[in-house]
């Protein structure tokens, strides 16, 4: 049976992706701090006798005493509004919690899969993004401790690669949704989305025209799996669905799905917020015969009802 540890095990991704290698048949040691993940995540695994949780913040070096095959490196806080509460922490993460994940690979010979993101092509001027555009990334701006640490810890994977012989690989996320984001976390699926249910406007940033593509969780997991599993040391691979859409039209969207009358609120775009975002995804279907399989309605769906559900469930711990 392979062993495999999951840093940001209990976040959104992450806990997916554990229950995905749980039903592969591996054993999953989950890392985490538990700073925007949490135990509620996990709570459907946490009795498997395959998985154990282990809360440690991975800014400290990881020693896991049982033999280690792979290390999927989630770890980091992921939404815009964490980056102006936690900068500090965000760039910590990304860059010593990465040299200590890469160690931990290294220690035990596994393979090493990091998970960067769309934002390391900053406010691109290609679209769609293919691997091989550099970005264009503000080095001094609100967004850069999280674009910045992101493309040191692709900086760092790459000499570890190339100079300590690790078997490491680097994806580049780009907007993903589904059950277990966190109602608060104030990325624009979980706003509009508990705004809609709730009756309230929708704050749309900008006039809206800027773009985003939106992927499913479990396609996005499937992916993570097969890049894993595949030759591919050394490769920078985009994980994303290619159906842009404005995020005036995702408001719209929202509204449609949950029935609801809410009206649309417009506020200030935030600084260097990236107007448009589209992942090509060309080398994702060539090295490992990937593309996303779960459309815009069908994950919305089971989206809505998982947040409904949440935000009753928090209703009534209130009462
Ligand atoms: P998330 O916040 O739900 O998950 C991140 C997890 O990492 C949390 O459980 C958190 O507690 C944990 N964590 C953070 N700092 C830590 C530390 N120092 N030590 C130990 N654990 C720590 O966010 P997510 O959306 O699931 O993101 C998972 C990964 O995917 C992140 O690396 C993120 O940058 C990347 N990513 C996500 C998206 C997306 O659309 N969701 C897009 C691009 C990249
Ligand atoms: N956004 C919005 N309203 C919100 C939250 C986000 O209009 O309540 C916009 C945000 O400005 C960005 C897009 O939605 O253009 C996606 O934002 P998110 O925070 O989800 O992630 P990003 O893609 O910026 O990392």
């Amino acid at each position: 049976m392979p062993t495999s540890v999951v840093t940001g095990g209990a976040g959104f991704i992450g806990s997916h992706l554990c229950e995905y290698l749980l039903g592969k048949g591996d054993r999953v040691i989950a890392i985490d701090n538990l700073g925007s993940g949490s135990k509620d995540n996990i709570k459907g695994i946490l009795n498997n006798a395959s998985f154990t949780f282990i809360k440690h913040d991975v800014r400290k070096p990881l020693k896991v005493r049982e033999k280690v095959d792979y290390v999927y490196n989630l770890a980091s806080r992921a939404s815009p509004v964490d980056f102006d509460r936690y900068p500090v922490e965000i760039m910590m993460t990304n860059s010593v919690g990465t040299y200590n994940a890469v160690n931990a690979a290294l220690e035990h010979g596994a393979r090493f899969l990091t998970a960067s993101t769309s934002e390391t092509y900053g406010d691109p001027d290609v679209s769609p993004q293919p691997e091989t555009y550099w970005g264009h990334v503000n080095p001094v701006g609100p967004r850069s401790c999280y674009d910045e640490s992101k493309r040191f810890s692709e900086a760092l994977t790459m000499a570890f690669v190339r100079h300590q012989g690790l078997d490491g690989r680097i994806i580049r996320i780009f907007n993903t949704y589904g059950p277990r984001m966190r109602l608060d976390d104030g990325r624009v699926v979980p706003n509009f989305v508990t705004q809609a249910l709730a009756g309230r406007p929708l704050t749309v940033y900008g006039d809206g025209s800027q773009t985003r593509s939106f992927c499913y969780v479990s396609d996005l997991v499937r992916g993570i799996y097969l890049m894993m599993h595949s030759p591919v040391k050394g490769q920078v691979v985009n994980l994303g669905n290619p159906r842009e859409m404005t995020v005036l039209e995702f408001a719209r969207t929202i509204i449609e799905k949950t029935g609801s009358s809410s009206a649309i609120d417009y506020r200030p775009l935030p600084e260097n917020d990236p107007l448009q975002r589209r992942p090509d995804i060309r080398k994702a279907k060539e090295l490992l015969g990937w593309e996303p399989e779960v459309g815009l309605d069908e994950g919305l769906e089971s989206t809505i009802a998982w947040f409904k559900d949440s935000m009753s469930k928090k209703k009534e711990k209130k009462r």
